[in-house]
């Protein structure tokens, strides 16, 4: 699941090219990704992206006229890529978009499963439909974690991963970033001193930063992660063997030494079922 160093790097990348022409032909959309229809795809036509934006893990191109956004969602497994004119592209692509000069937006999405989207908006409907997303992770501060963390009964890996709460974390740099801060993904949001909270805002910070950086670099998923599916691999900081748990549908991977004071986490979902 691309998340906010993943989808940011792509932004960076998707910035200028995607504003240097007007759009010759918006589509066509997998039936399934499209996720509007009023306005349809055409009326981009004609016209021209003002850039790339992202909010959380959603990548945004509004028109330079102010009036429409193109809203991209890729979901786990969509990837988006511009093509030069004349390089090869996909037979088969969920979403297609073609500039004057030739290039082209592609959006594919690998596995039977489509769940990637495309949105057609207008602005304020853009808006609204971003409007139940939590701040931006990059950048949070300690402060404004602190009150968030405080008014949260919930385990740190968990809120960390929750949209509505901060946006822009997924399992992985969750996984990262607890971590990097010292804590146990089952920790209690509510009960981290102010040192710890120290901790996690100055690790939200400098993982997803390092993280960036690797992927605007095109590093792979094994030279980005540390952590993240890297089960009974050497802990990069103290050697101890990474081990793993599963909670709420996810695995979560971390440091027995780092992170739990030595203590293996149990599985919570077993043991709720053996109460
Ligand atoms: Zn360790």
């Amino acid at each position: 699941m691309p998340e906010l160093p993943e989808v940011e790097a792509w932004r960076r990348a998707l910035n200028d090219p995607v504003s240097a022409f007007p759009i010759e032909q918006a589509g066509p959309a997998h039936i399934a990704t499209l996720k509007t229809f009023d306005p349809p795809l055409s009326a981009l036509e004609g016209r021209r992206f003002a850039g790339a934006e992202r909010r959380a893990k959603r990548l945004l191109f509004p028109t330079e006229d102010g009036e429409l956004v193109l809203l991209v969602h890729l979901m786990s497994a969509g990837r988006i890529r511009y093509l030069l004119a004349g390089e090869k592209s996909p037979k088969t692509a969920a979403f297609r978009l073609r500039f004057q000069g030739g290039g082209e937006l592609v959006l594919t999405e690998g596995g039977p499963k489509k769940r990637a989207g495309v949105w057609l908006l207008t602005p304020e409907a853009a808006e609204a439909e971003l409007d139940h997303l939590g701040p931006e992770a990059l950048g949070l501060g300690e402060q404004r974690l602190g009150e968030i963390l405080a008014s949260e009964p919930r385990r740190l890996h968990s809120l960390l991963r929750d949209q509505r709460i901060i946006s822009g974390i997924g399992r992985a740099w969750a996984n990262e970033i607890l971590h990097t801060a010292k804590l146990s993904p089952f920790a209690p949001a509510q009960g981290l001193s102010p040192e710890q909270v120290s901790q996690l805002a100055a690790a939200i910070d400098s993982e997803l930063e390092r993280g960036l950086e690797l992927r605007e670099r095109g590093a792979k998923d094994a030279q980005v992660y540390r952590v993240h599916k890297k089960l009974h691999e050497p802990c990069h900081v103290c050697g101890t063997p990474i081990e793993h748990v599963d909670f709420e549908e996810h695995t979560i991977f971390y440091c027995p030494e780092c992170q739990t004071g030595g203590r293996l986490l149990k599985d919570r979902r077993l043991s709720r079922l053996l109460r």
